[in-house]
């Protein structure tokens, strides 16, 4: 292989386990290992509080999530969905609350880096995949590996490797596509193969702002399917604003609904869409 097409896939993979910018040093200090789950609970937030210039995109925010829970969070624009999501990532440190991962990890002290390595992923609204690489590519890169050793090219791929890789492409439904680029998938296969490369790195809560905005129909129900595949296996936190689909994906799981930086209601989706103070402010409008 050519040392400059070396050095470009060192660099993708880098980034994709958003370990190119933190030293080794501060990284790993907590792994997926640590996160202490005996109790049940994979997120706790409590009192949380983020205030920009004194506006409080969240107000005493207190929820928290099973493990291998699936939770639907809704509730209009501006409810403080994403900042929540920046909260539990690292991006945004609250002013204050306390936010916990399993009932031993610290959030507000760890970076994001940390944070990602420590078991939780996310996936933005907008997919991230690399277009130039093929489909299955895009998930080797994104494997967990050891950072100590460095990345290794695709002839090293142990047999549990191509293994995990295969299963994923199966999960995702983009085994047929596996050897072709990345950017000639459609928009929704992209937010698969995204799925997908969170799902290499092993995370024990996955968090995904809006998975079906500007998908089909057809898409739309396919990723419902993906995610109930997923309900059991992982801890997930779902934002998204398309009911049908928050119905397709709660089954009789709990719904959170947000507003005003606080948790307004919480309970099946029928007893939400049931509760006046949510027809008020989201629902009926
Ligand atoms: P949602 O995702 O539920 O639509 P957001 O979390 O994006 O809501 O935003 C909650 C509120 O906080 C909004 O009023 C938004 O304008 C405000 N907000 C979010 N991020 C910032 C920021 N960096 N600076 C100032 N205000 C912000
Ligand atoms: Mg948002």
């Amino acid at each position: 292989m050519k040392p400059e097409r070396a050095r470009q896939l060192q660099q993708l993979q880098a980034a994709v386990l958003l370990t190119d910018s933190g030293s080794d040093a501060s990284y790993g200090h907590v792994t997926t290992r640590d996160v202490d789950t005996r109790h049940g609970v994979i997120l706790y937030l409590e009192d949380i509080t983020v205030s920009f210039d004194g506006f409080k995109a969240l107000n005493k925010l207190s929820l928290d999530i099973g493990v291998g829970e699936l939770r639907c969070i809704i509730g209009p624009n501006g409810a403080g969905k994403t900042t929540m999501m920046d909260v539990i990532t690292g991006k945004t440190a609250p002013t204050s609350g306390t936010a916990f991962f399993g009932q031993n990890v610290d959030l507000t002290k760890l970076s994001e880096t940390e944070i990602a390595h420590a078991g939780i992923g996310r996936k933005f609204q907008r997919p991230t995949v690399f277009e130039n690489h093929s489909v299955f590519e895009n998930l080797e890169l994104a494997m967990k590996t050891d950072k100590r050793v460095k990345p290794t090219l695709f002839a090293k791929l142990t047999g549990e490797q191509a293994d995990a890789i295969s299963a994923t492409l199966e999960l995702i439904r983009l085994t047929h596509e596996a050897w072709g680029p990345a950017g000639l998938l459609s928009h929704g296969q992209k937010q698969w193969l995204e799925i997908g490369m969170l799902l290499m790195q092993e995370p024990k809560l996955l968090l995904l702002d809006e998975p079906v905005a500007g998908m089909t129909d057809a898409e739309t129900e396919r990723t419902g399917e993906l995610l109930n595949e997923l309900k059991g296996r992982h801890s997930l936190m779902v934002v998204e604003h398309d009911m049908d689909f928050v119905a397709s994906i709660a089954g009789s799981g709990k719904v959170t609904v947000l507003h005003e930086g606080s948790v307004l209601a919480e309970g099946s989706m029928a007893q939400v869409q049931a509760d006046q103070r949510v027809i008020e402010v989201y629902l009926g409008r």
